[in-house]
């Protein structure tokens, strides 16, 4: 590459990256001014630089090697979204040639419940993860030869409700089509989830053999879509500050994805790691560049400022630099904090 700063435009979607990041110091000063100071310290220099790389094939990726994998973070929950998207579509092509040899059916299912305080959310969450386990007893799941469960939350500024519900893609040996089955689903979710009125749900066909390529493909990517989030960040962004500090609690250790039967297979032999368990590393790796790496950019405050290798070294323009170098701290790691 001789000019690599010239192509970075092109490469490292930059509305994206930087709207991100713009986003993720919002947030981290709101969570400052909650007095969640550490993880806002965190989430503050979350995504500082971006490195430009070759990757095996050799095209151009950008990633940024510092990330605070922090829930509240829209940087983060961007970047996890790509990846959530990117693994759900390697699972669906690792498991094609079954799902078309046997003429598996997969559908997308919404459970909800009502909305409501955010002093009951907590209790809610973990209510339905139960329910959830208790559904996939019943007898309709034995149909089900694969599934993956997201919640999502989502709040109502309107209302100053919120509402956690979940997204779950089904792979199904044997689906009748008809709302007999979501008669049935729904009433499984009443009763596991204890409630005294009907719940809403839906599930709608995001695959059958029917249907041409292209279609296909489509409602499977909406599908996963909706999987993608657990909490959009132009969601996060409508909480209000006076709630944010107790929202953080409630959330803290939720498991918002999991996965079963193929679908878990897959991910197995596939590789993919558990995203719980990835986004607990919330400490900073400090990467230094390797030689994969052909540029940096650095958050300037207010986009991000490329720097070039020359003569064996990273050089930044510093009038650009000045401003974040002016707001960076790197002591930001405390492992075992009590704060939220
Ligand atoms: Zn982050």
């Amino acid at each position: 590459m001789n000019n690599p700063v010239a192509n970075i435009n092109e490469v490292y979607q930059g509305n994206r990256w930087e709207g991100a990041k713009a986003a993720s110091r919002k947030m981290a000063a709101r969570l400052y001014a909650a007095g969640l100071t550490k993880r806002a310290a965190r989430m503050w220099t979350c995504g500082d630089y971006l490195a430009i790389r070759k990757s095996d094939d050799g095209e151009l990726i950008a990633d940024a090697p510092q990330l605070c994998r922090d829930r509240l973070c829209p940087m983060c929950a961007w970047r996890l979204s790509r990846r959530r998207f990117a693994e759900m579509m390697a699972v669906f092509n690792a498991l094609a040639p079954e799902i078309i040899e046997h003429d598996y059916s997969a559908t997308m299912l919404t459970l909800t419940i009502r909305n409501m305080k955010l002093p009951d959310l907590r209790r809610s969450i973990d209510g339905m993860a139960t329910a959830w386990h208790n559904l996939i007893r019943r007898e309709f799941f034995r149909d089900v030869i694969g599934w993956a469960r997201s919640l999502e939350i989502t709040y109502n500024p309107q209302t100053q409700t919120y509402h956690p519900h979940m997204h779950i893609i089904l792979i199904w040996a044997k689906y009748d089509n008809t709302s007999a089955t979501a008669e049935v689903i729904r009433d499984g979710w009443k009763a596991a989830c204890n409630l005294d009125y009907s719940p809403v749900i839906d599930i709608r066909k995001v695959y059958s053999r029917d249907g041409d390529g292209e279609s296909k493909h489509a409602l499977i990517k909406s599908a996963l879509e909706a999987f993608k989030y657990a909490v959009k960040p132009d969601c996060s962004e409508k909480i209000p500050q006076s709630d944010l500090f107790e929202f953080a609690g409630a959330i803290k250790g939720v498991r918002f994805v999991s996965y079963g039967k193929a679908i878990k297979r897959a991910r197995t032999a596939l590789g993919f790691k558990n995203e719980e368990s990835a986004e607990d590393e919330s400490d900073m790796k400090n990467e230094l560049p390797d030689e994969t790496v052909i540029a940096l950019l650095a958050w300037s405050g207010t986009r991000y400022a490329p720097a070039v290798l020359t003569d064996g070294k990273w050089r930044f323009n510093p009038a650009e630099l000045s401003t974040a170098a002016a707001n960076v701290s790197h002591e930001t790691k405390t492992e075992g904090e009590n704060e939220q």
